[in-house]
């Protein structure tokens, strides 16, 4: 039985991250898979203050749509406005399993937008790699999450766009992630609005357009000790 997702849509976030001219959207927590390790421990999203808030309010139904009034909101943006999916939560699905009727309508309605999200569906499990595949081809930029440099490199191999958590005490700007034989897959870089004053989503949009050989590395932010140790015991 499909469970009772719920939605939200904020047509010009106060987000300081994503910055000006963005609109964003929250789905609850039941769209997160299983698979993803932060899911109920350490998320940054449920660790966040105001996300945190948010959340718990489109998860209770106090700020919940329907997927299809999310939709209808998402097609009256104007051709070319910026939209980040999914602050929190993730592509619909269940059981690890993305649910190909509900990426379909978001692919349809981003369609003339500038959207991008990120997933820990992972791509092993049944048609989610082509599913993503898919979505990015028309458009919607689906960033695939890794929290190990061998996920990223999966993800890398399969030709998607692929986003890489790292430790909160990373220092490097950027750095080169090699397989196991030393070749140089893709230069990981560290998300410029974490480590530079005056950038923002907004200026930035590298989750939505970047060449596949650059990982977005994100450093932990929120429970980083917590996050840290995550990391550190599946390396
Ligand atoms: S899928 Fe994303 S939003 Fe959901 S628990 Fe994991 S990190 Fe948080
Ligand atoms: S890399 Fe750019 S678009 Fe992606 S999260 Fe960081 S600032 Fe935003």
């Amino acid at each position: 039985m499909k469970k009772n997702y719920l939605f939200s849509f904020i047509k010009k976030t106060g987000n300081t991250k994503l910055g000006d001219g963005m609109s964003s959207t929250y789905s609850s927590s039941n769209t997160c898979p299983n698979a993803c390790p932060f899911k109920n421990n350490g998320c940054y999203c449920s660790e966040g203050y105001y996300t945190r808030l948010h959340w718990q309010k489109v998860d209770n139904g106090q700020r919940g749509i329907k997927f299809d009034d999310l939709i209808n909101k998402i097609k009256l943006l104007k051709p070319g406005s910026k939209l980040r999916l999914n602050i929190g939560g993730d592509l619909v699905g269940h059981n690890n399993n993305i649910y190909k009727s509900y990426l379909n309508k978001y692919v349809e309605a981003c369609k003339p937008l500038k959207a991008w999200t990120y997933t820990h569906y992972p791509i092993s499990k049944g048609n989610n790699l082509q599913l993503i595949k898919q979505a990015n081809k028309k458009g919607l930029t689906i960033n695939v999450s890794c929290e190990t440099e061998h996920q990223a490199i999966q993800s890398l191999d399969n030709g998607l766009l692929t986003a890489l958590v790292v430790k909160s005490t990373e220092t490097r700007k950027s750095y080169k992630l090699k397989d196991i034989h030393g070749n140089t897959k893709a230069t990981v870089l560290i998300c410029p609005q974490q480590i530079k004053n005056d950038v923002t989503c907004s200026n930035c949009m590298l989750c939505y357009d970047r060449p596949k050989n650059i990982v977005i590395g994100f450093k932990a932010h929120n429970a980083t000790q917590k996050v840290n140790k995550i990391l550190e015991n599946i390396k």
